[in-house]
């Protein structure tokens, strides 16, 4: 019986491959000219990173973790998300001690135990940036300001729509709370039965279901908005104005709250109509407790998420052919052992060549001339170089184009420079 790999998860083949490969590359630079700097992280960790740093009421945490003791019966868990394991490795080796903002990033998988479906999974990948140790609502537009340069750069603006909402703080929000959970008592007949349990447990969440029958009452609920504290509602009308300034636009959703216990103020979110039920693409906010509670300095942040898988989904097919481009231009068909010996420093050398490697693919010399050359047309590599014993003797090669059939006697001293030029006149890549 053949092996499947576990529910949920899922492999990049290599035609997708590149498309991960180019957000990633467009990830980086985008994220880079605005001085933020990459993190690799574990991905797991003991279970107290995300427990304590996510919060014990979240959906991810109650239901969601990939926990497990090891050999020596200690907890960790695969990561959920990146920010609490970024915030462990900020406090740990003392980042803070930088000019702040400190500015990073980190691209990678996350693990949450989900009901499968399209566009969900269990090991999913994320992009995350972070901008930690100051308050000031300019920070806020600068994150925004770098998730939209991402989407712009990968030419997908335009198909995605940015929310923002603020949730308010510590001063503001719990006394909103209340009010939210009085109202979400009074209408539970009316919601779903997950509804009625985040009421107790994280009611602001709540707002966030996705529940068709629920949303007459969700949408007369009081908003966070009316509650704010005059710092927070200042706070959040400059970010407006930054992102004015910015010519960003957006649209504000009294409902966008975020799944974890974290966020105060700034929450935002990029969604698309492109992918059903599925449709959010990125998210983020404000913690400005969390790295206090994590045992660091009162440092503020912020910080977003991007799901790669769902912008993957959004590329145009045509990033699948850069893949087509990969493909060895030409493939080197020694007849025997001596050819072998021959062609080898010439495919080195091509692999090697400045300012653009040609990539060519080398036979082994046993194979039938046939054999090889059937290999090659299905490859759809435009030439192939074939030498055997009668050309090794007169110091030459067979240069078949692929396509027509012709074929020309090209000297093997020459023959790099051949088709160094050859890979050139096509713009080969
Ligand atoms: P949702 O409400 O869809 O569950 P979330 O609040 O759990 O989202 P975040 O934790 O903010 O999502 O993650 C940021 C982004 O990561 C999401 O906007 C989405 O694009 C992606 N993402 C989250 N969970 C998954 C998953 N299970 N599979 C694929 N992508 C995911
Ligand atoms: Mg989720």
């Amino acid at each position: 019986m053949t092996i499947k790999a576990v529910r949920g998860v899922h492999d990049i083949l290599p035609s997708e491959a590149v498309k991960w490969q180019h957000v990633e590359t467009v990830a980086r630079q985008a994220f880079e000219v605005y001085g933020y700097e990459e993190i690799r992280l574990p991905i797991f960790e003991r279970t107290e990173v995300f427990a304590r740093g996510i919060g014990e009421t979240t959906d991810i945490v109650q239901k969601e973790m990939y926990t497990f003791e090891d050999r020596s019966g200690e907890s960790l868990t695969l990561r959920p998300e990146a920010t609490a394991s970024l915030l462990r490795a900020y406090i740990e080796h003392g980042l803070f001690v930088n000019p702040k903002p400190v500015r990073l990033y980190t691209i990678g998988p996350m693990f949450r135990h989900e009901r499968p479906q399209a566009g969900r999974y269990r090991q999913f990948h994320q992009l995350n940036l972070e901008a930690i140790g100051e308050v000031h609502p300019a920070l806020d537009a600068e994150v925004i300001g770098v998730l939209m340069e991402l989407f712009r750069s990968l030419g997908l603006a335009d198909r995605l729509t940015l929310a923002i909402n603020s949730i308010g703080d510590a001063a503001c929000r719990p006394a909103y709370r209340e009010k939210l959970v009085v109202y979400l008592r009074r209408y539970a007949a009316e919601l779903c039965e997950e509804c009625r349990e985040r009421t107790e447990r994280n009611p602001l969440r709540v707002l966030d279901c996705k529940n068709p029958r629920c949303r007459p009452v969700l949408d007369g609920a009081p908003s966070a908005r009316d509650s704010l504290c005059a710092d927070c509602a200042q706070h959040f009308l400059d970010v407006q104005d930054y992102l004015k300034a910015m010519r960003i636009s957006f649209e504000i959703n009294p409902r966008l709250v975020r799944g974890l216990d974290y966020y105060v103020r700034t929450t935002f979110e990029l969604t698309t109509t492109e992918l059903g039920a599925q449709n959010a693409v990125a998210g983020g906010g404000r913690y400005d407790g969390l790295i206090e509670l994590l045992g660091g300095p009162r440092d503020p942040a912020i910080g977003f998420a991007v799901g790669i898988e769902r912008v993957v989904q959004l590329l145009p097919e045509s990033y699948g052919d850069a893949w087509e481009h990969r493909r060895p231009f030409a493939v080197l068909i020694p007849i025997g052992d001596e050819a072998l010996k021959r062609l080898l420093p010439i495919a080195q050398a091509l692999r090697v060549a400045t300012p653009k490697p040609v990539p060519v693919e080398l036979g082994y010399g046993g194979r039938k001339l046939r054999n090889e050359l059937d290999r090659a047309n299905k490859l759809g590599v435009a030439w192939a170089v074939i030498v055997g014993e009668r050309e090794l003797a007169g110091g030459q090669a067979v240069l078949r184009d692929m396509k027509s059939g012709s074929q020309q006697q090209v000297s093997l001293r020459v023959l790099v420079q051949k088709l160094i030029a050859l890979s050139s006149e096509v713009g080969h890549d």
